[in-house]
């Protein structure tokens, strides 16, 4: 499968302090890529230089075999990029139903989004129930629903999701994960970035292990679970 978005020999960091060293990612399209590793791997780093909030040191970044990494991350918005970072920072102040319209900001995605939005309540029916709450006053886990479908409300073309599960009970993780598979299946292209990794090589078509910056591992999801370096070193097993 061709890849969508793609870091070729990507370095970033933060001041003199450099994070990534040569990575290599490809989301190929259509699928659900997991970029698991240990804390301070270097995972949320290479989200923010794939969405453009930080800029490499050396190396590209490729969107539907076009060079972006000269894009500012406002362009790669409307490329097609969109990321919902850890931390689900949705606005407290704004109801369900606003937050999904102000999710269609750009020009391209305002039109039909009262049909879009009617698509995420029959993803997530419980942000149905709650359209006239502030989204300040819902669950944790129902706040990451909220910046999941805030996020597609953009109409990207591939989502990318920061550590999605964190502080979420099990049976409320286990449903945005469900639901991550659902919107593959519309079409959307994900890339997630998971602390839970059992859970993500679960959902995942393949996956990149990082650790200290570098890629150490890739494969088919289903070739990682069974790897005995994995399953010891983030599985538990
Ligand atoms: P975690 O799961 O803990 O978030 P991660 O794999 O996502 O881990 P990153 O958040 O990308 O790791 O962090 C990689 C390294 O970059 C760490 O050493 C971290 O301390 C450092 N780092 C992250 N953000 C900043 C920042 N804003 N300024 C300076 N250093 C940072």
């Amino acid at each position: 499968m061709a890849a969508l978005l793609e870091a070729r020999g990507a370095c970033a960091g933060y001041a003199e302090i450099q994070v990534l060293a040569q990575v290599d990612v490809a989301i190929p399209a259509g699928s659900i890529t997991a970029i698991v590793g240990s804390n301070g791997a270097g995972k949320s780093t290479l989200m923010r230089a794939l969405a453009g909030l930080l800029r490499l040191s050396a190396g590209a970044i490729r969107f539907d075999g076009a060079d972006i990494t000269h894009h500012p991350a406002h362009v790669r918005v409307d490329d097609g990029i969109a990321l919902v970072p850890e931390g689900r920072l949705v606005f407290p102040e704004l109801t369900v139903a606003d937050t999904l319209r102000i999710g269609a900001f750009l020009p391209r995605a305002r039109r039909g989004w009262q049909d879009r939005a009617e698509s995420m309540y029959r993803l997530f029916p419980r942000l149905r129930a709650r359209r006239d709450t502030n989204a300040g006053r819902l669950s944790g886990g129902e706040q990451q629903m909220l910046a999941l479908a805030r996020g597609l409300m953009s109409m990207p073309r591939v989502l990318l999701l920061d550590e999605p599960s964190l502080g979420l009970a099990p049976a409320m993780a286990d449903e945005v994960f469900g639901v991550l598979r659902d919107i593959r299946d519309q079409g959307v292209t994900i890339g997630i970035v998971e602390q839970n990794v059992y859970a993500a090589l679960a959902i995942a078509d393949q996956a990149y292990v990082m650790e200290d910056g570098r890629v150490v591992s890739h494969g088919p999801s289903k070739q990682l679970i069974d790897d005995p370096a994995i399953r010891t070193a983030y599985l538990g097993l």
